[in-house]
Formats: C-alpha cells, structure tokens, sequence
C-alpha cells in the first residue's frame, strides 16, 4: 500500500539524541519527520530525567546549605516545604524547554509525528496513535533513537502505588517517613538526596562493594562517608530479595551482610537501571539486528548492519547519557548528509549531581591499572583549596591521570562542589590531548575550586607551589 508520508530522513524517538539529529538533518537541507510516541518531544531527558531531577537537586541543596550554615552561626528557622509549588516550579522548567523544543522543530520544518512508531519494512514505519488510528511512514534513511525504559524486578509488585521508580520518585507524591532506595547508581543516589533533604529518613540497598560502581572508590568515598553520616542506613553488598504489599507498609526481605533479614518501609523506589528498547520496534522487519539486551549495534558512523538506518543514544549501549546521545546524533545526521563524520571521543564524562558531586572523564584509574597503562598520578586534596574550606566544604579530591610516557592527561576524577562544572575542562584537555604541564602552566583564578585540576597537575610535575 502507497505510504501516508514520505521523508528523506525519518527519526524514530524524540529525546536528546532523536531531536538533535532531526535538526541536524533538517538544517543540512533534508525533509525530516520525527516520530514521538508522546505529545511532547525531548525524551526521558527533559520529561522525566535529567532537567526535573536537577530542579529538583538545586532545592535540595539550598535546603542542605542553610542547615550546614548553623555550624557557622547563621540559623534558618525550619524550611516549610510546599510540595505542590515545588512540582509547579520542576513542571515549569520542563514546559519551558519542551515548549522551545517545538518551536525549534517548526523553524526547521521538522514535521513532528505523535505515536507509536514500529517498522514494517526496510523502508517503511507505521505508526499508531492514541486514539488507534495508523499511518505509514517511508522514508529513504532512518535514525533509531527509541531510548530506554526502567528495569523492573519480578520480586517487587510494581503495581502498588508505594512502590516507585525514577519517574515516580520525581512527581512528589508525598514526603515518605521511611525510604528505601533499591541501587547505589547515580539515579538512585540523586533522588536519595531529594527525599533526605526533604525529610525522609533514607535507607540505601547497593549490591556492589561500594556507591557508583563506574567511579574510582576514591572519588565515590567522600560521597559515601557523607550520606551515611546522614542516612539512616548505607548498605553495600546487599539485596533485597522480596517485597510484599502490606497495609502497614512495604515489607522488605534482605540478603546480606550488615542489613536486618526483614524491615518495613513507606515507600521503595526500584532505581537498578535502564534496559534499551531494541526489541519493542520491529527492527527485525527492518532487518537491523538487535543484541540479547535489546541494543542495536553500530559502527562509529552510527551505522546498523542495514546500511541506511541508524541508531544513537541509549538504544546503542552504554554509558546511557543525554550529552553522548546528542553528539552521536549530530555524528549520524552529518553522515546521512554525506559529511566526514564519526563518533570517536577520548572520553565521555559522567556526573552525579548529588551533594558532594562526583565526576570523572576519560580513564579511570581502576581501568589504566586494568589496561596496565603505565600513568602518574596527582591527586590534589581539597582540604588545603582556599576556596572550599572558604565554602565550608573541604572533604572534595581532584585527580589526574597523565600517560607516564607522553603525560597527556587520560583520565580525571572530582569529587567535590560543582565537580559536575569543573569536570568539563579535564575533558577539553583530554580531547586536545593537553599534558601535564599544558594544565600547570593554565593561570586558573584564585581562589576558585577550578584551581584543584591545575595543582592536581603540577602535584603529578612535581612543581606544586604552596598557594591556599
Ligand atoms: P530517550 O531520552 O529515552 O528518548 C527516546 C524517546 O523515544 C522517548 O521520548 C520515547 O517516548 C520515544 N520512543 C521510544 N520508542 C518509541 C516508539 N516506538 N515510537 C515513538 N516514540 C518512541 N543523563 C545525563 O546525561 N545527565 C543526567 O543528569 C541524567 N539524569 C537522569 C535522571 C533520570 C531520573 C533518568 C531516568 C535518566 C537520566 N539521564 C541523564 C539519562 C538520559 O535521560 C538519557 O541518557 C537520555 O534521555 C537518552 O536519550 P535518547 O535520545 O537516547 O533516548
């Protein structure tokens, strides 16, 4: 049957990574459609990802700071916490971006397309709506950006209000008494921090031997050490093995060594991680192979093994992040369009906005050691920074990797107040393959936090000053 529409390029999936390449594409010239399940785009990104848990985070972290000022003589009198304007305030940041969003696909004649898009040919989606009605879609080359969705374990009733998982957890429901937060992974970890800040008392279940199994133990630790001063209970190698819906709570039975057999919760939130949506899109009708987790392969052109359909973002593999979807977005727009592009970055960094934030680019020093790359090490101490103990927080670290041969930075790790911000310059010197000395020799503002990477490299030189 002849399609309903016809497009150069059509992009299945609207988050981070589908939006970027539908405008790439659009702005190299191509008639692009973007097919959205949902009548907004902007994916888990915008809607229920990173922008409302950073509104949410910057509260919580004005509510942690006027606490920790008490220690140095200014007292606030108790925060009244209204959930309902914090739920408006998170809403309105999102409508804000998402609203910008659309307007950014009309400049560009992006024609947006709202349902369930699922191939049905190596040249064709058909797509369904809400209210039943399909359509088909063909298209010359088409972009995967179908994203992921939450993992949900077989032992916890899903179903029962009380029971959440990142999505919930951001709509404020209500202030739980008692929390438990299934996984020590960065989502668990910054939702932890909202319902603490917010009153709750917080219980943390992590399966692994420490919190952010990706980062250096050394640069989670800080981290570690402050929210079980905190928390009601940090535990690590641990698991809950069942829940059960009682009218009393959510009774919760554990395995482990620290943690009781059984305990009872007001609320749990499952944060385990997020599996790919490779096997819920026909891509077998596309004939585009999708591995036993549901991700679909590609080369560093974000090429499938079907020449003229490509895949990007969380669908593609991990590290499932916003910043790595819309650069590989941008890579296979470029090269629908017959540009020189790949996707081929030194390092992709990853943050956890909690309070300390931790961040680290390039290598890690867990994984030089386990590539047995000879690497020097400076690791600068924020105890003796002027400007966090000026802050009052001095538990931060900046570390860096320099390749002991070439001592091009390779990797960095930060822990500290705004390590999410400070990261971005170890990476810039990591992709313009800077050295140690490149860093040391970098006049950074005093006093600033950002100072630490260059110490850090001038403790790695040898030549470090004496300057607090
Ligand atoms: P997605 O954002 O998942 O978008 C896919 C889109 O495709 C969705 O809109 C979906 O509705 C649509 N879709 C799927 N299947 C179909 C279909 N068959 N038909 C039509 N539409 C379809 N990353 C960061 O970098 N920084 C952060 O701070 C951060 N915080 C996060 C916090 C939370 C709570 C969560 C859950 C995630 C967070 N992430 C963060 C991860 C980030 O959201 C993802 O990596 C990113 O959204 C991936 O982008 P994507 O374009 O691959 O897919």
């Amino acid at each position: 049957p002849a399609a309903d529409k016809t497009a150069e390029v059509v992009v299945l999936g609207g988050g981070p990574g589908g939006y970027t390449a539908a405008f790439r594409a659009a702005d190299l010239g191509k008639k692009v459609i973007l097919i959205e399940r949902y009548p907004v785009i902007g994916g888990v990104c915008l809607n229920v990802g990173c922008i409302p848990s950073k509104a949410l985070l910057h509260m919580s972290v004005i509510l942690n700071e006027t606490k920790d000022m008490a220690a140095h003589g200014i007292s606030f009198a108790e925060p009244s916490i209204d959930l309902d304007k914090m739920r408006a305030y998170k809403n309105s940041v999102i409508t804000k971006l998402t609203g910008g969003l659309a307007a950014l696909a009309k400049q560009r004649k992006v024609e947006v397309v709202t349902g369930y898009g699922k191939f049905s040919s190596a040249n064709t989606i058909s797509v369904t709506a809400e209210d039943g009605s399909t359509q088909t879609i063909s298209f010359e080359k088409a972009i995967i950006a179908a994203g992921s969705r939450v993992i949900k374990l077989p032992f916890i009733p899903h179903d029962d209000p009380r029971v959440m998982d990142s999505t919930d957890a951001l709509e404020l429901a209500e202030i739980p008494k008692r929390l438990l937060v299934i996984g020590g992974g960065i989502i668990g970890l910054e939702m932890a921090q909202v319902y603490d800040s917010l009153g709750s008392k917080v219980t943390i279940v992590e399966l692994g031997d420490t919190i952010i199994p990706g980062a250096d133990k050394d640069i989670s630790r800080p981290l570690l050490k402050r929210i079980k001063s905190r928390y009601e209970n940090v535990f690590l190698k641990s698991k809950v093995t069942h829940v059960e819906a009682s009218e009393g709570g959510l009774v919760v039975s554990f395995e482990g060594k620290d943690c009781p057999t059984q305990d009872t919760f007001d609320r749990v939130l499952v944060a385990v991680g997020r599996t790919p949506n490779g096997k819920l899109i026909d891509a077998e009708l596309a004939g585009v192979a999708v591995n036993d987790w549901g991700f679909i392969e590609v080369d560093e052109r974000q090429q499938t093994n079907v020449p003229h359909i490509y895949a990007i973002g969380d669908i593609v593999g991990q590290p499932m992040l916003a910043h790595k979807a819309v650069h590989e977005g941008k890579v296979a727009a470029e090269v629908i369009c017959g540009l020189p592009s790949a996707f081929t970055p030194m390092g992709i960094p990853s943050v956890a906005y909690t309070d300390p934030e931790v961040a680290w680019a390039g290598k890690t020093e867990d994984q030089l050691k386990a590539e047995g790359v000879e690497y020097e090490k400076g690791a600068f101490p924020w105890a003796a920074s002027g400007r966090s103990l000026s802050i009052g927080r001095d538990e931060g670290l900046t570390k860096a990797l320099f390749c002991a041969k070439t001592h091009r930075l390779l990797g960095a790790g930060i822990v500290g107040t705004n390590a999410g911000e400070l990261i971005a310059e170890a990476m810039l010197a990591i992709e313009m393959g800077a050295d140690m000395q490149d860093i040391g020799l970098t006049i950074h503002p005093h006093p600033t936090l950002s100072e630490t990477l260059g110490f850090a490299a001038e403790m790695a030189e040898g030549t470090i000053t004496d300057l607090i």
